[in-house]
């Protein structure tokens, strides 16, 4: 039994707190925090209505370190899922040092005026964290989060050695807008335009953005959705699982994307409408991509009309008992089921399901350690077991053939 205080009313958040409400044996208390009051009070009405639990609701700036302590030190919570935006990630850190609470969260910090993520921010938290005797649980979404996972159970179980790993994300769903993000527009567009890196042999090998000509792509046959064009994409898990996988050769992230979206991308980065810099307009400063956010739709409200599946899992290339094995492990998850039991998109419920599980091994014990961890450092089997029973099921098979 444990308390969680829930940082964020986002699409994520809402998963999150819908998931912790369904297992009230080990979420007894739960507080759902965030900058908007309105939106915690429609997503505490929604849990009520849905899964007959009442949750508190507070409202708080993550900025501010004093006050989210103040509210840590209020609630009392055990753990803190921050679903709020990378940018909050320090401070919400900063906060659970200093009241001794565990932490966990499904996207790495981002410096808002350099479209950068990565790692080292987080990561050198580790020794503060262990002298502290509390855990931080980094990147427990989907991806990151279920993909390491996936990593870690092929790890453990299924090869003596993993020599390649490609990761294949494909959203083959419809929301009927023109043009629309999954989630937050400002973070989803930043790390869409990046130049991409996969890693191979030791390095790093930089390729172009995915909205530029030379661009890698190939099309991928996904189990149910059929071949979609599949880009090559940098994803913050690559960092850590090149630390956490042994043997390692290479390992590459790829992302589905439509013409319809890259043309609009296109047009958008051509006309300087997600520049991340202030510009002045009528006297004032304003930031482009902040500006275009306001004007997108809300991700958490694509979710009514939502149709097809999103498709996300693995492919591993290696060596089992000196011979040469390949495994795809995978999820699907279907918008328009999520929406029937939630009143979500299966991005964001394929981002909260991870999130209430990972709280979740913190809280019994089964994830235990002082410091900071990836989810490929914790141990995957019964992470894997409750993907089966809260929602997200996974399909193991024998691959043959190549990648990209
Ligand atoms: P949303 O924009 O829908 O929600 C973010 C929420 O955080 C909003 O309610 C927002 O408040 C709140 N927030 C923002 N700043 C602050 C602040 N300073 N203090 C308190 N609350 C704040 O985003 P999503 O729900 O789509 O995404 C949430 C997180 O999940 C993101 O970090 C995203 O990167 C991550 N993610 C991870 C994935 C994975 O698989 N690992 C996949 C998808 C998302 P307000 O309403 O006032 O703006």
């Amino acid at each position: 039994m444990g308390r969680v205080l829930i940082i964020g009313a986002g699409g994520v958040g809402a998963v999150v707190t819908h998931k912790c409400a369904q297992v009230p044996g080990v979420f007894s208390e739960i507080c759902l925090a965030s900058r908007t009051l309105e939106k915690c009070e429609r997503i505490r009405k929604e849990v009520r209505e849905i899964e007959g639990v009442d949750i508190g609701i507070e409202k708080v700036d993550a900025d501010s370190v004093p006050q989210v302590v103040a509210l840590l030190r209020k609630f009392r919570p055990d753990i803190v899922i921050n679903v709020a935006l990378p940018y909050q990630d320090l401070t919400i850190m900063d906060a659970c040092l200093e009241t001794g609470i565990n932490y966990l969260d499904t996207a790495n910090y981002e410096p808002p005026d350099v479209a950068k993520f990565e790692y080292k921010w987080q990561w050198a938290y580790h020794e503060k964290f262990r002298k502290k005797g509390i855990m931080a649980v980094l990147g427990c979404g989907f991806d990151p989060g279920v993909s390491n996972i996936f990593c870690a159970y092929a790890q453990k179980h299924l090869f003596d050695t993993i020599k390649t790993i490609d990761i294949l994300d494909c959203n083959a769903g419809n929301h009927g807008h023109a043009f629309a993000t999954n989630f937050n527009p400002e973070i989803n567009i930043r790390e869409v335009t990046q130049v991409v890196r996969h890693w191979e042999h030791g390095k790093w090998i930089e390729t172009p953005p995915i909205i530029e000509p030379k661009s890698v792509h190939f099309s991928f046959n996904y189990p149910v959705a059929g071949p979609k064009e599949s880009y090559l994409l940098y994803h913050e898990e690559l960092e850590s699982l090149v630390k956490n996988i042994r043997g390692l050769e290479r390992i590459r992230f790829w992302m589905t994307f439509s013409e319809n979206y890259l043309t609009h991308l296109r047009v958008m980065q051509n006309i300087g409408i997600t520049r991340i810099d202030e510009v002045e307009y009528d006297g004032k400063k304003i930031v482009p991509i902040k500006f275009l956010k306001a004007l997108l739709p809300d991700p958490a409200s694509l979710a009514t009309n939502y149709t097809g599946k999103t498709v996300i899992g693995n492919i591993f290339d290696g060596l089992k008992d000196g011979k040469r094995k390949q495994v795809y492990i995978y999820n699907i998850c279907d918008h328009a089921e999520c929406y029937k039991e939630i009143r979500a998109q299966a991005i964001s419920y394929t981002t909260g399901v991870p999130a209430m599980i990972g709280a979740m091994m913190v809280l019994k014990g089964v994830w235990k350690g002082n410091g900071v961890f990836n989810v490929e450092q914790l141990d995957p089997d019964a992470f894997m077991e409750a993907l089966n029973r809260y929602g997200l099921p996974w399909l193991q098979k024998d691959f043959h053939g190549s990648v990209g």
